[in-house]
């Protein structure tokens, strides 16, 4: 066989399919994000699909305490967490952690995938006979664990209560169960009815797994999530979490019971195998959350920036998926003119909005995940809309009707 010429051909039909994925190389302006230089494009570029959704990726507070541990204790853990690799660090930011969900423990994760991935496959194939109710749209990840984990496994439609209970109640009362969903969901920005989940898991006995990957730092009175603005924290079992988006940093994290976590830390292979993250990275995200905790000024610009897109958008009748969080899906439904006009906005505005296609949403939703952050200004924005509008022209898509 001709392994590159197997290659080939498949990256070819992607080709064909409008979904084979491009990088943009970006370097980012330190001070001056969501400014960036653009090294194989135009030079200079304004990102507007950044999950450094808060701009804490320049925030002085965390570079100060990211030098500060990178001169105390250099640049690697040097090693797994149980040999040799776990630092004060470590300890302080799950401690953080813990406090910020306002549960027993934490435990850190190289990354969000691995948390979902180690988690999950650690619950429900250790947990004897565990059914795995799992939302139609969780992330890869999370689908990875649980595949991974061999358990039983129920998808529920998206977000729908009805279709949750009546699988629910079709398991046998005594059987292990553990429903997983996120909070905020990351291609339509629809947020999870998380208290009234918890009252079906009650009455059914299951477990909750809860991924606020894209709500973490953003919501709650202090940034712990949609569980904390909703005040359910306390009945959520698993909560999961990046420190890598709002957060600004890298990392991911589950927190809960001591024993469960406890449980995942002395069983999950992809905890335990894998080289603990550098003591700069867990001293960063420490000082964001912790700087997060006390300030509302980020969040609040950010909602208001949100709030300005979604009107300018409107006014212009660019078709965007309403939704009540800060994810602005301006819809396309076509995978080349999504291309196309990202392409564009990149080469002849200098605005960076990656395409969102197949397999990430499903054929014919096809858009640009708009996420505007508190370090956007009035002219980025009416840089962009105006970008926006002069290609829905070009491209003739369809407009909805503006309101008078
Ligand atoms: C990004 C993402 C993850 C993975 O988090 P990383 O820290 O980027 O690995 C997990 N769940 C959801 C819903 C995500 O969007």
């Amino acid at each position: 066989m001709s392994y590159d010429g197997f290659f080939r051909s498949e990256l070819e039909a992607l080709r064909q399919e409008g979904n084979y994925r491009t990088f943009a190389e970006l370097e980012r302006h330190c001070g001056d994000f969501p400014n960036a230089t653009c090294h194989n494009g135009p030079g200079d570029v304004i990102i507007w699909c950044s999950n450094d959704y808060l701009g804490m990726g320049q925030n002085a507070k965390v570079l100060t305490a990211m030098h500060e541990a990178l001169d105390r204790s250099g640049a690697g853990a040097g090693g797994t967490r149980n040999i040799s690799g776990n630092t004060h660090d470590h300890a302080m930011l799950e401690a953080e952690l813990a406090d910020l969900h306002d549960k027993d423990a934490a435990l850190l994760f190289t990354s969000g995938y691995v948390a979902n991935w180690a988690a999950l496959g650690t619950l429900a194939s250790r947990i004897p006979d565990c059914v795995v109710l799992s939302d139609a749209l969780n992330h890869a990840s999370m689908i990875e664990g649980i595949r991974h984990s061999r358990a039983q496994k129920i998808i529920w439609k998206h977000n729908d209560l009805n279709d949750l209970e009546a699988r629910l109640a079709e398991l046998p009362t005594g059987q292990p169960k553990l429903i997983a969903f996120e909070s905020v969901y990351s291609m339509d920005g629809d947020i999870a009815p998380i208290t009234e989940i918890c009252e079906l898991a009650d009455r059914y006995g299951a477990m909750t797994y809860l991924d606020e990957v894209h709500a973490v730092g953003l919501y709650g009175p202090r940034g712990a999530g949609i569980a904390e603005r909703d005040g359910v924290m306390d009945r959520v079992t698993v909560i999961e979490g990046t420190l890598g988006k709002a957060f600004g940093v890298v990392g991911g994290y589950i927190t809960g019971s001591r024993e469960m976590c406890d449980f995942v830390r002395s069983f999950a292979s992809g905890f335990i195998f894998t080289t603990a993250l550098p003591p700069s990275v867990a001293a960063g995200a420490a000082a964001s959350i912790r700087h997060l905790k006390a300030s509302n000024a980020e969040r609040r610009r950010q909602q208001a920036n949100v709030a300005e897109v979604r009107r300018r958008l409107d006014a212009m009748g660019l078709p965007h998926l309403d939704n009540p969080s800060h994810i602005i899906p301006v819809m396309v439904g076509d995978p080349l003119k999504c291309k196309y006009i990202s392409d564009v906005l990149l080469k002849d505005f200098g605005i960076y909005i990656q395409p969102i296609n197949y397999p990430t949403v499903a054929k014919g939703t096809e858009r640009l995940r708009i996420t505007p952050s508190p370090v956007h200004s009035t002219a980025d924005i009416n840089h962009l809309v105006h970008a926006l509008e002069t290609l829905w022209t070009r491209c003739e898509l369809a407009r909805r009707p503006v309101a008078a």
